[in-house]
């Protein structure tokens, strides 16, 4: 492999993994956080970028297995603040959706709904849908955040990763499945996707959000090993279609991190209709990341120093508890008293007395 510049046609190693074509263009030469030679190219006939050659499943898990050897010798105490970051997110994600998708917020007459979280991390989303009311459940590859879940948050959170775990989730199960920020580390995500389809009950919902490759950020943040693949909203809906799923909501093309809420597709989609974006987005997206641009538009908005508060207001928020199950406890019912009539009902587990 030689080094090419941004830009620079490429016959890829590995055929796109959404479109099968192997024609690509270059975006990054060098792995962002290490230096290290890392080949990212953008499909040329879909707009996906991915690294190539892409790692198989096994090297992949060896790769993670061995980033995550320290985690395995002994349990993970995650710090308080990132729980309620994480519990945060959980909370934004889960207005959004149902914003989006009211039905998946009113509230059921039936038994309760299931929903599966890929990629649960310790446990904040699985967390707030029981408190929801849902029959939550989650998957995570990482082993001490899996047992924080369980041992910590009583939560059942099954650790493996999402190809043997999916196998035994029941089809046509779950009424709404979450991945966020997992499908950008797959290699196969055609067939993690057809797997995932299978357990979707009929009108249920795959909600997924994966970092959006084309936002400014510092010229070597973006493209690192722990990612396999980089989504534009054409190239992340494309998949989706591939995938015998369809769109039924989408975050703005521009958000920094893309969502979208898909079911399965009542009929193969005609290619036509398939959603394409050629790999000039991620090239003219990498070639924008300079560093005056950047440095400027971080000065403009003082992106900094408003990350500097949050962290310390985290900080000080995250002290007040003793541990995640109170903080979580804490923000999820808060939540409920603050909020209008679309949200008390359903964050607290409260009747609807509107
Ligand atoms: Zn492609």
């Amino acid at each position: 492999m030689t080094a090419s510049t941004t830009g620079h046609p490429w016959n890829a190693h590995t055929p796109c993994p959404s479109c099968g074509e192997s024609s690509a263009r270059v975006v990054a030469t060098r792995d962002g956080k290490t230096g290290e030679a890392l080949l990212t190219v953008a499909c040329t006939a879909c707009g996906l970028g991915r690294i190539d050659p892409m790692p198989t499943e096994q090297a992949l898990a060896d790769w993670y297995s061995r980033q995550y050897r320290q985690a395995y010798k002994a349990a993970v105490q995650p710090a308080l603040r990132h729980v309620l970051r994480a519990g945060r997110n959980a909370l934004d994600r889960w207005h959004w959706l149902a914003r989006m998708q009211p039905v998946l917020a009113a509230p059921e007459a039936g038994p309760a709904r299931n929903s599966l979280d890929i990629g649960a991390s310790s446990g904040e989303t699985v967390a707030l849908m029981r408190h929801l009311g849902w029959h939550a459940t989650g998957i995570e590859p990482h082993q001490g955040y899996a047992q924080h879940a369980r041992e910590a948050l009583d939560l059942p959170v099954r650790c493996g990763t999402l190809l043997e775990q999916i196998e035994h989730t029941p089809s046509a199960s779950q009424q709404l499945v979450t991945m966020f920020h997992v499908l950008e580390h797959l290699a196969d995500p055609l067939a993690a996707l057809r797997k995932i389809a299978r357990t979707l009950a009929p009108g249920g919902r795959l909600f997924i959000e994966v970092p959006n490759a084309t936002r400014l950020c510092s010229p070597h943040y973006m493209f690192f090993r722990a990612h396999t693949l980089y989504f534009t909203q054409p190239s992340l809906h494309g998949l989706m279609q591939r995938a015998g799923l369809q769109v039924v909501a989408a975050s703005e093309p521009d958000a920094d991190n893309l969502r979208v809420v898909v079911e399965v597709a009542p009929a193969a989609p005609a290619l036509a209709a398939v959603a394409i974006d050629r790999a000039d987005t991620l090239v003219q997206a990498q070639q924008r990341r300079r560093w005056l641009p950047y440095l400027l538009e971080q000065l403009r908005t003082a992106r900094p120093l408003h990350k500097l508060m949050a962290r310390q207001e985290e900080k000080r928020t995250a002290a007040r508890y003793a541990n995640g199950r109170e903080l979580l406890q804490s923000l999820y019912g808060a939540q409920g008293g603050q909020r209008g009539n679309s949200g008390p009902a359903m964050l607290s587990g409260r009747a609807f007395s509107g």
